[in-house]
């Protein structure tokens, strides 16, 4: 993990420079102000008005003309810009910059290696803080208000620096994740996101989730794709095998699961109709025990939902329904193929002996799915689980943000966000 620190240093530390010795002050305050160049000369160091003075030290230039190496000076001119906060205060700089005139004619500014760019209001390392920021914070807004700026600056340089976000990859890796993500954007709203499980990091947004839009971009970048992994999406499933053949497809173990708590909760709200006034409350209020493992339940808990399992036969089946899936489910990791095949299709038969009609049409979906399920657990580390995770970032910055209407700034946002996630990064 790489370490980016710019220098930011208490009002206490500053009272002690003072006091210093003036050549070791000075240097103190250039490596204060992330200004460390030898060449660098303070002019003036009235750190509690928050200006600094510098120049550079004199020295020999080639004319950009002639190439003749001169140190004539023709005048000064003060740029002022805005550098990095240091304890907390906007710092000021004062630039004297030098003119140089070659005996041609020509004269040129000195050069000042990468302090402030000409014309520039702010400074490059200031530049560089900012768009670090822009890309890690919720918001350009708030980007802005920490460092001393408009908002539509810091999105004009996000826009600028984050040009190598917009390309496409050439080619996907072996194994990629799909999954859509509501981003409300100027193409639409949803969006399709691409992922790595390996890296666990966003590959590409596409600006829908239509089966054009993936079958031609899985079709231009995905000859090595050998797995996908997604939720149970008819759609993505078939724009994926129309346009990579056939891929090894694994289900979402969440997804897929999904359906059987549906089913129990679709039971619920049945049963619970019948029920007296106070007991429909209560029960709709205990459905997070019926979800929970029956052994992770206390004593207490267990009489409480065993109260409702009581009050109707449907009910308890279902919970029993629930209760084998999970044992299923749990005694299946890592097995073999034909093992898990075998035993789902027992589950099956279970559910089918019951005739619950939400559980029947719950393990419908399941049977479709049946290959893509049994993959889940062949590949158990393979999952749609960190998709998951990136999209609630991506939550984050739809809510605090303005400005990501705009498809392409939003997608290298979030592509931008991840491939820094892991500097860590504190500027002000
Ligand atoms: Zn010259």
């Amino acid at each position: 993990m790489k370490k980016i620190m710019l220098p930011v240093l208490i009002t206490l530390v500053l009272l002690v420079i003072v006091s210093c010795d003036n050549e070791k002050a000075t240097d103190f305050i250039i490596q204060l102000i992330g200004l460390e160049n030898k060449n660098i000369q303070l002019v003036d160091q009235s750190i509690e008005a928050n200006t600094c003075h510098i120049q550079l030290k004199r020295k020999k230039h080639a004319c950009p003309q002639c190439k003749t190496r001169t140190d004539r000076i023709k005048d000064y001119r003060i740029h002022m810009f805005q550098h990095l906060k240091t304890a907390e205060k906007r710092i000021i700089i004062h630039y004297r910059k030098r003119r140089y005139i070659c005996p041609c004619g020509k004269s040129f500014d000195e050069k000042n290696q990468g302090i402030v760019q000409p014309y520039q209001r702010f400074s490059v390392a200031w530049h560089q803080a900012a768009l670090l920021h822009s890309m890690t914070s919720p918001s350009f807004t708030y980007t802005a208000k920490a460092f001393g700026t408009s908002t539509s600056k810091v999105i004009r340089l996000f826009d600028a620096r984050t040009t190598a976000f917009i390309i496409p990859p050439s080619q996907l890796p072996k194994i990629i994740a799909i999954d859509e993500f509501k981003g409300d954007t100027d193409k639409g709203k949803f969006q399709l996101i691409i992922a790595d499980p390996i890296t666990r990091r966003p590959i590409d947004i596409l600006e829908n989730r239509s089966m054009k839009t993936i079958q031609q971009y899985l079709r231009e970048r995905g000859q090595q794709v050998e797995m996908v992994t997604m939720d149970l999406s008819q759609a993505f499933k078939s724009a994926v095998q129309k346009s990579l053949g056939k891929p090894v497809i694994i289900a979402d173990s969440f997804h897929f699961s999904r359906y059987i708590y549906w089913a129990l909760s679709k039971v619920r709200i049945r049963v619970q109709e019948q029920f007296h006034p106070y007991d429909r409350k209560r029960c709709k209020r205990i459905r997070g025990l019926l979800y929970k493992r029956k052994r992770a339940l206390t004593p207490a808990e267990k009489i409480r939902i065993q109260h409702y399992l009581d009050l109707h036969r449907d009910l308890q089946t279902a919970y029993d329904i629930k209760e084998a899936y999970q044992a299923w489910f749990d005694t299946n990791k890592r097995k073999e193929r034909r093992d898990v095949r075998q035993t789902l299709h027992d589950f099956y038969q279970l559910v089918r002996d019951t005739h619950l009609p939400e559980f029947i049409k719950a393990i419908g979906t399941l049977e479709r799915w049946e290959t893509e399920i049994i993959n889940a657990f062949i590949y158990p580390h393979l999952s749609n689980g960190f998709v998951e995770g990136i999209n609630n970032r991506t939550k984050v910055i739809k809510r605090t943000s303005y400005g990501f209407k705009n498809f392409s700034r939003f997608r290298a946002k979030i592509l931008a966000q991840h491939f820094i996630k892991d500097f860590d990064i504190s500027v002000g």
